[in-house]
C-alpha cells in the first residue's frame, strides 16, 4: 500500500473521481529542508464529488449492522498493524514530520488501538429502555448524525485522523477527510487502508485549500458534524464557518500545559518526567509541557537534573536510533523558537542549551532551558510548540494557578509529587482535559480527550468520542390495548 500511495501521489481519494483540480503541492523533509516529492491537490470539483459520494454511501452504511461496522474497523486495525511492522510507513511518517522512527511506530500502534477500541465501544453500547411512566415505554434510538468533516494537523498525521475516522465510521457516518498539507502522504496511506475495508465513497480524502475544499463541505446541509484538530487560530475560523449551519463542532486546539513540581517531589524523577513531557515529538505535541513551575524546596536538584538531561540531548537525523530529538516539522520555525528565547532573555531569563551543535541543514532548533523565566515572557504565556522549556521557581501554589489560568488554555497538565492525594488535589485545580501525575504520557485511547477554554470544545476518544458522531432520538410508545 505504501509504495502505491507514493507512486500515485494524486492525493485525492474520491470514489469514481481521480481528478486533481488544485495546484501541485511540494512535500518537504524537515530533516534536510529539501522538497522530497510533489502531490496533486483537489479543487472545488473534487470537494463536490466527495460530497456526492458521501451522500450516496450514507443510507447503506447507516443500515449496516453494528457487528459488520465493528468488523470493518477491526479489519482496518489488522492491516494498520501489519504495515506498522514493516519499515515503509514509519519511514514515511518520519520523513514528512521529522519525528523519530520509534515515535512513528508508536503512532501507528496508537492508530491500531483507536480502531480496535472504537469497535469494542460500539459493540458495548446498549439500547436504553425506560419503563418509568405507566403504560408508556421510552426507548432511545441511536443514529448516525450525518456526514462528518474531518480536518487534521501535521504533527500526528495518522493517529489523529484515526481518532476521528474510527468513531465516525463506527457511528455510521460517511467521512470527508482533509489531511494536513504538511504531512499528507502518511495520512493518505491510512485513507487507502480504510478504503480497502469500507464501502465505496464512505471515506473521501481531498487535499486542497480551505476555500476550495473545506468551505463547500461545511456549508452543505448533509454535513452535520465537523471534527477539527489544529491551532486555536484556525479552530476559531472553523467554528465561525460551522456555527451558522448548526454543525456539531469538535475542536481540539493548542495548549500551554503547566508542569508543576510539588515540594515533596523526587527531583530526579520529576526531571525525567519533564524530558518526556517536553521533548516528545520534538517538542511539537499539543499536550507538551509548556510552563514549568518548580517548588523552591526542590528547585536546585530538579533544575540540575533537567539541565543535564537537556544538555545531553543528541539533536539530528530522526532515522538514526541514537537521536533524541529531530527537527521541527515543515511548519515549525526555528526562528520563532529563537525569538521566544530572546524575549525571555531580554526579560532576565538565563538560557542553557544542548551541548552538541545542530546539523548544518534542516529545520533544527536548539533545545533550551530558560532559567528564572519571567511570568510575562512569551515562553510562559504562549504555546511554544518546540524544544524550549521555561522554568519558574515558585513559593506559593496560588501563584502557579494564577499564571496557569491566565493563559486561557486548558488542554493538559502535569503534577509531580510523592503524596498522590495531594498531587491529585492540585490536578483537580488545573484547567485541563488530561493530567499526568508523575507521568509524561497521560493519554490512552480508552479515555476521553478534550480541551477547555482556548484549547477547544468537545471530546475525542472513549465513549464521548463515539457519541460525537451519533444522534439520540427518544421514542415514547404506548402499546395499544388488544
Ligand atoms: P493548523 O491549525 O495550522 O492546521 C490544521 C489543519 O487546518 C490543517 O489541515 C490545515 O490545512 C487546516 N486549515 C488551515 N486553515 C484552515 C481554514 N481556514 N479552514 C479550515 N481548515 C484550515 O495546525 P498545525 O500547524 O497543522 O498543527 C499544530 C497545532 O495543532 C498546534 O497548535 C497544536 O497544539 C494543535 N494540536 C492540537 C491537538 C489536540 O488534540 N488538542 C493535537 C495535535 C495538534
Amino acid at each position: 500500500i505504501v509504495p502505491q500511495v507514493l507512486a500515485a501521489a494524486t492525493a485525492v481519494r474520491v470514489a469514481g473521481h481521480a481528478g486533481a483540480g488544485g495546484a501541485p503541492l511540494a512535500v518537504h523533509d524537515p530533516a534536510t529542508g529539501a522538497a522530497v516529492t510533489e502531490v496533486a491537490t483537489g479543487g472545488p470539483a473534487e470537494a463536490a464529488a466527495a460530497l456526492a459520494a458521501a451522500k450516496r454511501a450514507a443510507a447503506g452504511w447507516a443500515a449496516t449492522p453494528v457487528a459488520d461496522r465493528a468488523a470493518a474497523l477491526r479489519a482496518v486495525a489488522d492491516t494498520v498493524e501489519q504495515l506498522a511492522g514493516g519499515d515503509e510507513w514509519p519511514a514515511l511518517i518520519t520523513r514528512e514530520t521529522g519525528k523519530r522512527l520509534a515515535e512513528a511506530r508508536a503512532e501507528l500502534g496508537l492508530t491500531v488501538a483507536y480502531f480496535r477500541i472504537t469497535a469494542d465501544l460500539l459493540e458495548r453500547q446498549r439500547a436504553e429502555r425506560f419503563d418509568v411512566v405507566p403504560g408508556i415505554r421510552h426507548e432511545v434510538d441511536v443514529r448516525p448524525l450525518g456526514v462528518a468533516a474531518v480536518l487534521t494537523p501535521w504533527n500526528f498525521p495518522v493517529s489523529i485522523p484515526a481518532r476521528k475516522i474510527a468513531p465516525a465510521v463506527a457511528a455510521g457516518c460517511p467521512v470527508l477527510f482533509k489531511p494536513s498539507e504538511l504531512a499528507p502522504l502518511s495520512s493518505m496511506v491510512l485513507a487507502d487502508v480504510c478504503a480497502r475495508h469500507l464501502p465505496d465513497g464512505l471515506l473521501s480524502t481531498v487535499l486542497g485549500t480551505p476555500g476550495d475544499v473545506v468551505t463547500p463541505w461545511l456549508t452543505d446541509p448533509a454535513v452535520r458534524v465537523v471534527s477539527f484538530t489544529g491551532s486555536t487560530r484556525v479552530g476559531r475560523l472553523v467554528a465561525a464557518q460551522a456555527a451558522p449551519h448548526f454543525l456539531r463542532t469538535v475542536l481540539e486546539l493548542g495548549g500551554c500545559a503547566p508542569f508543576v513540581v510539588l515540594p515533596d517531589a523526587d527531583p530526579q524523577a520529576a526531571a525525567e518526567t519533564l524530558v518526556v513531557a517536553k521533548y516528545r515529538n520534538n517538542g511539537q505535541s499539543c499536550i507538551a509541557a509548556n510552563q514549568v513551575f518548580v517548588a523552591a524546596e526542590v528547585a536546585g536538584d530538579f533544575v540540575d537534573a533537567f539541565v543535564a538531561a537537556t544538555r545531553a540531548l543528541r539533536v539530528g537525523d530522526p532515522t538514526d536510533p541514537d537521536t533524541d530529538l529531530g527537527p521541527l516539522a515543515p511548519a515549525g520555525d526555528p526562528a520563532r523558537m529563537a525569538a521566544i528565547v530572546a524575549d525571555a532573555v531580554d526579560r532576565g531569563a538565563r538560557a542553557v542549551t544542548a551541548d552538541a551543535p545542530l546539523p548544518a541543514a534542516g529545520h533544527y532548533a536548539t533545545p533550551t532551558v530558560l532559567l528564572d523565566a519571567p511570568a510575562d515572557s512569551r515562553a510562559m504565556t504562549e504555546e511554544i510548540f518546540g524544544p524550549v522549556a521555561p522554568v519558574h521557581v515558585y513559593r506559593d501554589l496560588a501563584e502557579v494557578l494564577r499564571l496557569h489560568h491566565a493563559t486561557g488554555y486548558g488542554l493538559a497538565g502535569y503534577v509531580c509529587g510523592t503524596d498522590l492525594d495531594a498531587a491529585r488535589a492540585v490536578a483537580g485545580r488545573l484547567r485541563a482535559g488530561i493530567v499526568g501525575i508523575n507521568t509524561g504520557t497521560p493519554n490512552t485511547p480508552w479515555v476521553p480527550f478534550g480541551g477547555l477554554g482556548e484549547s477547544g470544545l468537545g471530546y475525542e476518544g472513549g465513549r464521548p468520542g463515539l457519541e460525537t458522531f451519533q444522534s439520540f432520538a427518544s421514542v415514547a410508545a404506548r402499546p395499544v390495548e388488544g
